[in-house]
């Protein structure tokens, strides 16, 4: 019998949205793979859990992809965890996942938070169609072509941002999309949360105005 991959979303900031049901989970496997494994540690110990770890990185996931996979063909059951919200998006896990689906080895995803899905919910855009960006690219030319190809969806786009990017992909958007309302969801479920809203003409100001850092999505209605 083969062992079962659990794909267990773990907290974006709070500790308290881990569901019972992951803690569970993370329990009861023989073996997590972990982004971090320092990272997950914490979270472990926080919830007296002592599964052991074994890292799962970008760097490192084609290299570990046969050795995990030998493992649930021993029967092993094993939980893929990232540092935050849920495995595979954004984060490492899609090639495990896809050989895992390939090998018909049993894939159990154990839901939990996603920062995309907690922007969205109190964004105050339109959530009944969106599409999820993800992290666009660094480097500028290929940043405004990106965005070029997404002008045209009339419903609401999503991007992962990190903080010292935020300044010039807003221009970005501004340039392309023109002045379009949009939300700066920040810190999402921890002390300092922020839904910053506006055109996005007024947050390019507000972020000259006030410092932003922290975690972010950001939030743009689609083509009007
Ligand atoms: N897999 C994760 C998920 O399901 O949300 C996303 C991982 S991705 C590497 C990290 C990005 O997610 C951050 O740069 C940020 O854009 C977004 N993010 C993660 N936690 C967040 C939070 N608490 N508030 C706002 N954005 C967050």
């Amino acid at each position: 019998m083969f062992g079962t991959l659990y794909i267990v979303a773990t907290p974006i900031g709070n500790l308290e949205d881990i569901t019972p049901r992951a803690l569970r989970i993370l329990k009861e496997v023989d073996l997590i793979a972990a982004e971090d494994t320092r990272h997950t540690r914490k979270l472990l110990t926080h919830f007296d859990i002592h599964t052991p770890l074994t890292s799962f990185f970008q760097a490192n996931e084609r290299m570990k992809v046969d050795a995990i996979l030998g493992q649930l063909r021993d029967g092993k059951n094993i939980a893929l965890v990232s540092d935050a919200g849920t495995p595979c998006i954004s984060d490492p896990g899609y090639p495990l996942l896809r050989a895992a689906v390939e090998a018909e080895i049993k894939v159990v995803p154990i839901p939990g938070p996603s920062a995309v899905a907690t922007a969205i919910s109190a964004a105050g855009l339109p959530t009944d169609r969106f599409t999820f960006v993800g992290f666009l690219p660094d480097k500028p030319g290929k940043r405004i072509h990106a965005l070029e190809e997404l002008r045209d969806i009339s419903h609401t786009l999503l991007f992962y941002v990190s903080p010292w990017k935020v300044e010039k992909i807003l221009a970005d958007c501004l340039s392309v999309f023109g002045d379009r309302d949009a939300c700066l969801a920040r810190e999402l479920t921890k002390m300092h949360e922020e839904f910053r809203r506006g055109k996005l003409s007024e947050l390019v100001e507000s972020l000259k105005m006030k410092m932003t850092k922290g975690e972010m999505v950001l939030v743009i209605d689609g083509k009007k």
